[in-house]
């Protein structure tokens, strides 16, 4: 496929906020591309270079784009930044200079999906002394040859801002709507979809459109499952393209690549967990963060809840897991948190995320060194442990885990008392940790999914929600008075709406924010703020500057409250917000999809009344 073409879809798509409409366009450009390149375009969609777990940053600063540019188009540096401030966007300073370049190339030729990606590809890759220069001329051989609209994509890619707004779970859904055909040769599925249609007395006129809606969730469904255990869409759609949904049958769990993790539901107290989940094992909560460690024979891959690859960070966990794990292939997780040997405490969480880093990486394991609470295990010595209950698994870590030095069980109780539950809960606490996580013995592991086979309690704050909320930035409010020296006065933040895959306004926030945090964010932000409204965003407040949904932050409330004005589970006119909302962290360790969603906050304000 020529690059012209995908990045006139990737014009189109950047100008549509419906996701109906975005999914419509996507579904027509996958179809048009062929197997060799639908990897690749599935990943630029992505604003990616690689699997979700992949590493593939360019290593290229806007700095370098520019003079790319400068290179490309024969305008000066000067000019080039101008438009660049003016803008806000070196996407659209580049489709303006390359649209009009002063110097026509020798070299210029027609681009191809391929060659732009292999460019980036060979960008990524290019390390070491005279690397610059190589990345450089990379980029400029391809500006070189790119018309405008083509360069305000080139552009994006490799300072990972593509702007499109494209998500996951989008993908997935244009994916099944283009297996529509195959779904419906399944006899099965239709039998059961018709039973249930009758059941539910669909009337005639809309019975084609329902039945089809239908074939095309259990089309998403099938996907998604692949996607929870191996969380590449390029692969995915690559074998989608070749062998039809047969072709899923290929796609399995692997070691060195993550799991999408399990989520935790919450409840308010100890008697609607045991009601809930009746005799259940309860562990306590660390407050650390979530790994997932994949080891084969001398190898080990330490992911986080993210899927990114942290294997470098952790040396120390490293050298325990080959040492102290009695098998030679599993993938299991834990929490690490960060342990003072002198005081025999837990560090608290601001303490742990400090182990999370690029640089002096030894040194700072020496200060605060991690312990490795292990709670669960997907994979073991070839089989997949996935579907087995959670009394099966627990047994099969209780073979490979001892008392190690740094890799441990979660210390539990298996109870189906709610006096005994709370009696845990509390010495939890007193050991400095969190709260608690129930567990449901007979649950299988449920990748990527909320469905109560865990339900945690945390530390009630008098007078405040329960348990923080993690809402993703989608805007900002310049400051006034003080703030104004940062440009940042106030946040506009969002909850996650998993049906929708869009992210819907709960808070506006200006207290909690340190001037450190402040201008921090600030530098973050502005890299991704525009005027316009991003795609998946639905507010009906406009903050100065909107930002692209990336960045999750945790917040406290006093509680939670209907709003005429925010529109998370917007019911009879009326949203849900948070009252009083202040910032605690920055939580870099979630993408905005682990969010808390829609589902979550209705939830919580429902229980809130229940508070005793
Ligand atoms: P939350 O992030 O508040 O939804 O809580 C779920 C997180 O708690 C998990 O993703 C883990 O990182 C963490 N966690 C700490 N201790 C445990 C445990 N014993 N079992 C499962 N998750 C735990």
């Amino acid at each position: 496929m020529n690059f012209r073409e995908l990045a006139e879809y990737f014009n189109k798509i950047e100008l549509i906020s419906s996701r109906l409409e975005m999914t419509k366009i996507l579904a027509e450009l996958l179809k048009k591309a062929d197997s060799e390149n639908i990897k690749k375009i599935v990943f630029l969609c992505q604003g990616r270079l690689g699997a979700n777990y992949e590493k593939t940053e360019s290593g290229l600063g806007e700095k370098m784009v520019i003079e790319a540019i400068v290179k490309a188009s024969g305008f000066t540096k000067k000019e080039i930044e101008k438009s660049f401030r003016e803008k806000g966007d070196l996407g659209l300073a580049a489709e303006e200079f390359c649209s009009q370049k002063k110097q026509a190339s020798l070299f210029s030729e027609e681009l191809n999906v391929k060659k732009v990606f292999n460019n980036l590809i060979k960008i990524s890759k290019t390390e070491g002394t005279g690397s610059k220069e190589s990345k450089l001329k990379l980029m400029a051989e391809l500006f070189n040859s790119a018309s405008g609209t083509e360069a305000k994509f080139i552009a994006r890619i490799p300072l990972e801002n593509l702007r499109l707004g494209v998500g996951d779970p989008t993908i997935m859904d244009s994916l099944a709507s283009n297996l529509l055909e195959e779904g419906k040769q399944n006899k099965q599925w239709i039998k059961e979809i018709e039973t249930e249609m009758k059941e539910k007395k669909i009337k005639e006129k809309n019975w084609k459109e329902e039945l089809n809606r239908k074939i095309k969730l259990k089309l998403r469904e099938k996907i998604e499952e692949k996607y929870n255990i191996h969380p590449d869409l390029g692969l995915i759609a690559e074998i989608l393209k070749k062998k039809g949904l047969k072709g899923l049958k290929e796609i399995q769990i692997q070691i060195g690549i993550p799991i999408r993790p399990t989520l935790a539901e919450r409840l308010n107290s100890s008697e609607e967990i045991i009601k809930k989940l009746g005799n259940c094992i309860v562990e306590s909560k660390y407050d650390g963060f979530r790994i997932q460690c994949h080891k084969d024979g001398n190898k080990v891959w330490i992911y986080s809840r993210q899927s990114e690859n942290m294997t470098e960070m952790f040396p120390d966990l490293v050298k325990a897991i080959k040492e102290e794990i009695k098998t030679e292939k599993v993938i299991l997780e834990g929490e690490a948190i960060a342990f003072n040997e002198l005081t025999n405490e837990f560090w608290p969480f601001q303490i742990t995320i400090q182990r999370k880093r690029k640089y002096g990486i030894d040194d700072k394991a020496k200060e605060f060194p991690l312990k490795l609470f292990v709670f669960d295990i997907m994979f073991l010595e070839g089989k997949n442990l996935m579907n087995e209950t959670f009394t099966e698994r627990r047994k099969a870590l209780k073979d490979i885990i001892g008392n190690g030095n740094t890799v441990a069980l979660t210390n539990f109780i298996e109870t189906d008392s709610a006096k005994k539950l709370d009696e845990f809960f509390e010495e939890s606490i007193t050991n400095g940790l969190e709260g608690i996580i129930a567990k449901d013995l007979n649950a299988k592991y449920i990748a990527g999914k909320r469905k109560f086979a865990w339900i945690k309690l945390k530390r009630s704050y008098k007078g405040e929600l329960n348990d923080s909320v993690d809402g993703v930035i989608i805007g900002y409010y310049t400051g006034k008075g003080k703030r104004t020296e940062f440009g940042l006065g106030a946040l506009l933040t969002a909850v996650y709406s998993e049906k929708e895959d869009v992210f819907k306004s709960i808070a506006k926030i200006g207290t909690g924010l340190t001037d450190k945090n402040l201008s921090e964010l600030e530098k973050i932000l502005k890299k991704i703020s525009s005027k316009k409204k991003p795609a998946r965003v639905e507010s009906e407040l406009t903050p100065d500057y909107w930002t692209a949904p990336k960045y999750v932050i945790e917040l406290r409330a006093d509680e939670i409250t209907q709003s005429p004005i925010h529109l998370a589970a917007k019911k009879d006119g009326k949203g849900l917000a948070l009252r009083f909302p202040r910032m605690i962290s920055i939580r870099q360790d979630k993408k905005p999809e682990d969010a808390t969603t829609e589902e979550e906050i209705k939830k919580m304000y429902e229980k809130q009344g229940k508070k005793e």
